[in-house]
């Protein structure tokens, strides 16, 4: 089975309709997204209706739950509140409802998914190899599926002794990571929306589990047209202006 992979898409719908292009075009058997559909930017209503309609599965991140009232909004910075209280009024109930409804973790064809990480999948960021390692043992599968930190990269993992051996993994877009299944692996696509690798295509990645490949996959967008449309709802302007920078 081959299956596309995409995370914290972000209301950026100019990037998700280019990444779905791509990836209908790789005829993958099945989508799953890791969360934060909403939050930021300007199109959260039609990026909600477009995954709702298109994905298999599909968890909740951290900006999904504060958006629908799970989580305290004094949690987030100024800018993330101001635009979770806009997406807030540009969510039809519907769309709330559904969001809501998402689970934050699951496990589906031998594989677990988390939005931030098997430890902690609402809020825990896995960028460093200490806290990959410590999430070693959070999950069963051989590989865990991870978005939140907006960063087209993994973290394998080798049980050597009493200690956990972590090798930061990533390859240029195209290339295939081939899985052994005897490690484990921390894998996250990258970011759909607002990528923050310095790189400021969206991102996604392509997991085929005949041949327990993954491959990462960059697309550009029309940045100029989703920072117009931030501008335009009243957005703050610097979620615009940061998807230059990938960062
Ligand atoms: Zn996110």
């Amino acid at each position: 089975m081959r299956i596309a992979v995409l995370s914290d898409i972000h209301a950026n719908l100019m990037a998700l309709q280019r990444v779905l292009q791509a990836i209908d075009a790789l005829r993958p058997h099945a989508l799953w997204c890791l969360g934060d559909i909403v939050g930021y930017g300007p199109h959260p209503q039609a990026c909600v209706e477009i995954i709702r309609a298109r994905t298999d599965v599909c968890l909740a991140g951290n900006h999904d739950l504060v958006i629908v009232g799970k989580i305290d909004l004094a949690r987030f910075n100024p800018v993330a509140r101001e635009a979770a209280l806009w997406h807030r009024r540009h969510l039809d109930d519907d769309s709330l409802q559904w969001l809501a409804g998402l689970p934050e973790k699951t496990v589906t064809a031998g594989i677990t998914l988390a939005h931030g990480s098997p430890r902690h999948p609402v809020w825990e960021y896995v960028s460093d190899a200490e806290t990959a390692a410590e999430n070693y043992a959070a999950f069963d599968t051989p590989i865990c599926l991870i978005g939140h930190s907006h960063q087209a990269m993994g973290w394998r993992m080798v049980r050597q002794g009493g200690r956990i051996d972590v090798t930061w993994v990533t390859e240029a877009p195209g290339a295939a990571l081939t899985l052994a299944l005897s490690d484990k692996w921390l894998l996250n696509p990258g970011s759909v929306g607002q990528p923050r690798d310095h790189d400021s295509r969206a991102s996604f990645a392509l997991l085929d589990t005949e041949t327990w490949q993954w491959t990462w996959h960059r697309v550009e967008y029309d940045i100029e047209a989703v920072e117009r449309a931030i501008v335009a709802a009243g957005l703050p302007e610097m979620l615009g202006r940061r998807l230059y920078l990938g960062w």
